[in-house]
């Protein structure tokens, strides 16, 4: 018995996206990066600041001083996309190919019977390199903490 398709590990999520690739992912460009906080406009609230929306790139979470708009990249995809949490997390896995094992044998199993929506969707040069910036940084991190 399976449940591989309503399953989903958030923590796993938090720790494979970082906000730096949603910003990528969603086209939101910042417009001040200082060490480890990058600003950007609010993309939740009609504010005249291009800078409210706060991001700590070290504790990966998001903080707008305009509409206090909170929390990890699963809250900011579920209110950007404005979906529960759980789809939140799930199309995250998706875009980003986190569980990708899974992903395929889930692919297998309906490959029969719809084979359009098994095609993956592509990945962009931009999912990419910000993954692999990502990756870098944890492991300079790692590597410094030593
Ligand atoms: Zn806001």
């Amino acid at each position: 018995m399976s449940n591989g398709k309503d399953w989903i590990d958030f923590n796993l999520v938090k720790q494979s996206v970082s906000m730096e690739m949603l910003i990528i992912h969603f086209g939101l460009f910042s417009i001040e990066r200082k060490e480890d906080e990058v600003r950007l406009r609010c993309p939740f609230h009609n504010g005249k600041s291009n800078n409210s929306m706060a991001i700590n790139l070290t504790r990966n979470i998001f903080y707008c001083f305009g509409c206090k708009a909170r929390g990890n990249v699963i809250d900011f995809v579920s209110k950007y996309e404005d979906c529960s949490l759980r789809e939140a997390a799930l199309r995250l896995d998706k875009w980003f190919f986190i569980n990708s094992p899974a992903a395929e044998s889930r692919e297998v199993e309906t490959n029969s019977q719809k084979v359009s929506e098994s095609i993956p969707p592509p990945v962009t040069p931009q999912h990419l390199i910000a993954s692999i910036e990502y990756q870098l940084a944890q492991l300079k991190k790692l590597i410094l903490s030593r």
